[in-house]
């Protein structure tokens, strides 16, 4: 194998938050002499993944694109039987597709998606080849997910993944922010198919992580260091941000939507330090009236704001403004469906990160020492919130009232707080500092990163 030119294949779950940190490995794979082979699994939104190659990267990489539908219908209803029959054929039709390609070579290694684990444990069963789990989650969030048998086997959850006792919280750790029933990754109190679906996945994930021969995660040892000795001999190599060429050259690569750029040139217009950036990622959803709440309390701050409103982020019908908001923030707001959000995170001119605390957005902002207000509201996104408010410290909760809501007057009073805080800001540069620091030579994550790429290698 030394000799010969490693060719590896990469698996992502189809969705936003998981594909696009996968890409981002695969590219800085790639670039150093490694073929990868990403697959692109479709869209859980049934739209087409842009996986968009970067200019800059194009010419000195080797990564290829195969399609290859691999749906999540292997987490719905069927028998045992029928489920093992889908994964298997699935895996079938990922190595066929792979085998088809015209500079087709033999495949080293298998990365995928902590959560498409299956692909793993039926792919190396076909191939008998080496098996990589990539955690898209932050650690101490994979760590939760990791302990799942032993919070059966403790009785703390019961086998749909709810907590025993419901007033108890979760700790793994001392220096870990506990989680409460409802802050649990795979608890979906809107929806119980959904947290069915979850929880099925989040027991692949810790599956996975038990038989692969490695496991990598987007995160860095300095962000989390009681965590990682929850996960022995997880490569931290993370955060995967955009290199600031390349996002000035072509922006980042894997959007499943196509960036409105427009607001970048918005951004141009601003002072420095000014604007307040709103966006929710791919898939948290607002009631109608926390949507309301929302526009009126950027209207109330009377700063500028660049809010991203995905067409379905009021729960899939189109979003509808308070009567006569569009006219009135009409000089003060820029509205889009899709910003390109690493650019957008870089610009000078953005104060602070309004956001659902996706694991993704996290890293983003913090990489770019932007402080955030948390607004989770499922999934790890509980966890996240904790972290960036409590432990880091660069970022503030947003709090709901007695009637259950994040009001207009919450989120004026805690952007006023967070952009008056000059301790919230300097703890965002130190922090933005460290992530540098992770990923350049000497660096904790930098230094995973060799260990991978040697793995890869030989
Ligand atoms: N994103 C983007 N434009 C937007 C909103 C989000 O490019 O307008 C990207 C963002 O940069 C991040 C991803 O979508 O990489 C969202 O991932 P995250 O883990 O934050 O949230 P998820 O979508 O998984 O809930």
């Amino acid at each position: 194998m030394a000799n010969k030119q490693a060719h590896i294949v990469m698996v992502p779950l189809p969705a936003q938050g998981h594909a696009k940190p996968l890409l981002k490995l695969a590219y800085k794979v790639a670039s150093h002499g490694i073929k990868v082979t990403f697959v692109d699994t479709g869209s859980l939104h049934k739209k087409p993944v842009v996986t968009k190659p970067h200019k800059l990267h194009q010419q000195h990489t080797n990564v290829g694109f195969v399609s290859v539908s691999v749906g999540l219908e292997v987490f719905g209803d069927q028998s045992k039987e029928e489920t093992k029959m889908a994964k298997r054929a699935q895996a079938e039709n990922v190595m066929d597709a792979i085998k088809n390609m015209k500079d087709y070579s033999e495949i080293s290694c298998v990365v995928a998606d902590a959560t498409m684990g299956w692909i793993l444990s039926e792919v190396a069963e076909m191939l008998s080849i080496q098996t990589v789990s990539f955690f898209p989650l932050s650690i101490g969030s994979s760590a939760l997910v990791c302990h799942i048998e032993k919070l059966t086997e403790a009785g703390t959850i019961d086998t749909n993944g709810n907590m025993v006792k419901s007033d108890e919280v979760i700790s793994l750790s001392a220096d870990i922010p506990p989680w409460k029933a409802t802050e649990i990754s795979w608890i979906d109190p809107r929806n119980a198919e959904t947290q069915k679906s979850y929880f099925e996945m989040s027991k692949v994930f810790q599956k996975a992580a038990e038989s692969v021969d490695l496991i990598v995660c987007n995160s860095s040892l300095e962000f989390e260091p009681a965590a990682c000795d929850l996960i022995p001999g997880c490569l931290t190599v993370g955060p995967l941000i955009e290199r600031d060429d390349v996002l000035r050259a072509s922006g980042a690569a894997g959007s499943f939507w196509l960036e409105d750029t427009s607001c970048l040139d918005w951004l141009d217009t601003k002072p420095p330090g000014s604007v307040i950036y709103v966006a929710f990622g791919s898939a948290a959803n607002l009631y109608q009236h926390e949507f309301d709440e929302l526009a009126l309390g950027l209207e109330s701050s009377g700063r500028p704001f660049l809010w991203v409103v995905r067409s379905d982020i009021t729960s899939g019908a189109p979003p509808e403004y308070p009567v006569g908001f569009l006219e009135r923030v009409a000089d003060l707001g820029k509205i889009v469906e899709w910003a390109p959000q690493e650019n957008v995170l870089a610009h000078p001119s953005v104060a602070c990160f309004l956001t659902h605390c996706g694991w993704n957005s996290s890293m983003e902002s913090i990489s770019r020492g932007v402080p955030l207000l948390c607004w989770p509201s499922f999934s790890d996104q509980f966890h996240n919130a904790s972290y960036i408010s409590d432990i880091w410290k660069v970022g503030l909760k947003l709090n709901k009232d007695e009637s259950g809501i994040i009001s207009r007057h919450e989120i004026n009073i805690r952007i006023e707080l967070l952009l008056s805080d000059d301790s919230l800001k300097i703890n965002a540069a130190n922090l933005k500092k460290k992530a540098q620091e992770s990923v350049l030579p000497g660096g904790s994550s930098f230094k995973n990163f060799e260990k991978f790429i040697n793995f890869l290698r030989y």
